[in-house]
C-alpha cells in the first residue's frame, strides 16, 4: 500500500493565555487542537468539519506551517513539516497552497489580476514576464474566466469570480495539496455550487489533494471522499464521507446531520423531531467541560458518568472509520455501530422515511 500524501499524527496546539482585564490576571491557556491524527491520500479530499472555535482552521494553519505545533508531527510526502526551523523551505510553499474564505482580503487590491497570478509563477518557476503572463491567462481560462480579465483589478469582479482568481493563483504552483479554508461560506448559494463544481473538476484534471475546512456538513458531504468531525479541539469521528453521513457513530455528528435542512417536508419533520430530542440533553449545559473529559459531555443527550472523567479511546467503526465516544465501550457498548442503534421512535421513523426515499423510483 502506498504512503499517504499528508500524515498528521497526534498533533497538539496550545495558545498561551493572555492578560486579563486586571494587571495581575492571567487568562488560561487555550487548547486549540488536541491529539489530532489524520491522513490524506494523493488526489483525495478530506473534509474537516466542525463549528466555529473547534480548532479546524488552526489545524489547517499548522499544515500550512503558518504556526508551529506544540507536539505531534506533520509529514507531507518527503517533507518533515514539524521539523522545519524558523524558515520554511520554498519547495514546501510550492507544494502546499491555500484558498481563504474571504477573496477580498486575500487578493492584493493594488495589483491587477495578471500580476497576482504571475507572482508565484515568477517565484517558483523563475518564469520571465511574458511566459508568466501567458500561463496566468491559461490558469484564468481553466477556472472559467477570460484572458482579458488579466488587466482588471480585484474590485472589478463579483465574489464568486474573485474566489476563482484565488483558486487560479493557488493552482499556479501546481501544488500537491490545497488547503481550502471555508472557500464558499462567504458566497451566495448559487455561486457556492459553481465554485464547488469548479474545485471538483480541477481536482480531476490536476490530481491535487484537498483539505477542505468547513462548518457546513452538506457542502463537505457533497465534495469529500473522507470526513473528520472536530468538536472543541478534538477529532471525534473520522471515516468515509457517505458512511459518516448515513450512519454516524458519534452523537455530535448525529446532531450536525439533524441540523441540515431537507427539502422533503416528511424528512424535515423527522429531522426537526430528532433535533428537539437531541437538544433536550443540551438544556443546562455550561459549555465548559474539564480538559480531560469528552468535550461534548455538557451537551450530549447520551452522556455517561465516565464521559466527564476521561476522553474516550479510539474505536474502529463497523464501516471502517474511527470514533472517539464512550458509548462504544461503556454503557450500551455500541462497538462501532451507528448511534441510531440507541433506538428511539424518531430514529425508527427517520430510517423508514430514508428507506422509502431510496426505494422510490426516479421520475
Ligand atoms: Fe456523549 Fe460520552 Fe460519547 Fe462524549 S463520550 S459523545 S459525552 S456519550
Amino acid at each position: 500500500m502506498s504512503e499517504p500524501l499528508l500524515h498528521v499524527d497526534d498533533l497538539t496546539i496550545v495558545f498561551p493565555g493572555g492578560r486579563g482585564a486586571l494587571p495581575w490576571q492571567k487568562l488560561p491557556d487555550v487548547r486549540a487542537v488536541q491529539h489530532a491524527s489524520l491522513v490524506i491520500d494523493a488526489g483525495d479530499t478530506l473534509g474537516l468539519v466542525g463549528e466555529s472555535g473547534s480548532g479546524k482552521t488552526t489545524l489547517g494553519r499548522a499544515v500550512l506551517r503558518f504556526l508551529q505545533p506544540d507536539s505531534g508531527s506533520i509529514r507531507l510526502g518527503d517533507f518533515d513539516v514539524t521539523g522545519f526551523g524558523r524558515r520554511v523551505p520554498t519547495a514546501y510553499r510550492k507544494s502546499v497552497q491555500v484558498v481563504f474564505q474571504d477573496p477580498v482580503g486575500s487578493l492584493n487590491p493594488s495589483m491587477v489580476v495578471g500580476a497576482i497570478i504571475a507572482e508565484p509563477l515568477r517565484i517558483h518557476f523563475d518564469m520571465n514576464a511574458g511566459a508568466a503572463r501567458n500561463r496566468a491567462g491559461e490558469l484564468l481560462e481553466q477556472v472559467g474566466l477570460q484572458r482579458h480579465h488579466l488587466d482588471r483589478y480585484p474590485h472589478e469582479f463579483s465574489g464568486g469570480q474573485r474566489q476563482r482568481i484565488a483558486v487560479a493563483r493557488a493552482l499556479a504552483t501546481e501544488p500537491d495539496l490545497l488547503v481550502l479554508d471555508e472557500p464558499v461560506s462567504a458566497l451566495d448559494v448559487s455561486t457556492q455550487s459553481q465554485v464547488i463544481n469548479l474545485l471538483e473538476r480541477l481536482q480531476r484534471e490536476t490530481g491535487t489533494a484537498y483539505l477542505l475546512i468547513a462548518h457546513d456538513l452538506a457542502v463537505v458531504r457533497h465534495t469529500c471522499h473522507r470526513i473528520a468531525v472536530m468538536y472543541h479541539s478534538r477529532i471525534v469521528e473520522l471515516g468515509d464521507a457517505d458512511d459518516i453521513c448515513e450512519r454516524p457513530t458519534h452523537p455530535y455528528t448525529d446532531l450536525l446531520l439533524a441540523s441540515i435542512p431537507d427539502p422533503d417536508p416528511a424528512v424535515q419533520k423527522v429531522k426537526s423531531q430528532r433535533r428537539r430530542e437531541l437538544a433536550q440533553g443540551i438544556a443546562g449545559a455550561s459549555g465548559r467541560a474539564p480538559a480531560d473529559s469528552c468535550p461534548f459531555a455538557e451537551r450530549c443527550p447520551h452522556a455517561l458518568d465516565v464521559c466527564r472523567e476521561s476522553f474516550p479511546e479510539p474505536v474502529a467503526t463497523a464501516a471502517g472509520g474511527t470514533v472517539w465516544c464512550h458509548l462504544h465501550t461503556s454503557g450500551p457498548q455500541l462497538g462501532g455501530r451507528p448511534v441510531s442503534e440507541l433506538s428511539t421512535r424518531s430514529n425508527a421513523v427517520r430510517d423508514a422515511v430514508a428507506r422509502e426515499a431510496v426505494a422510490a423510483p426516479d421520475v
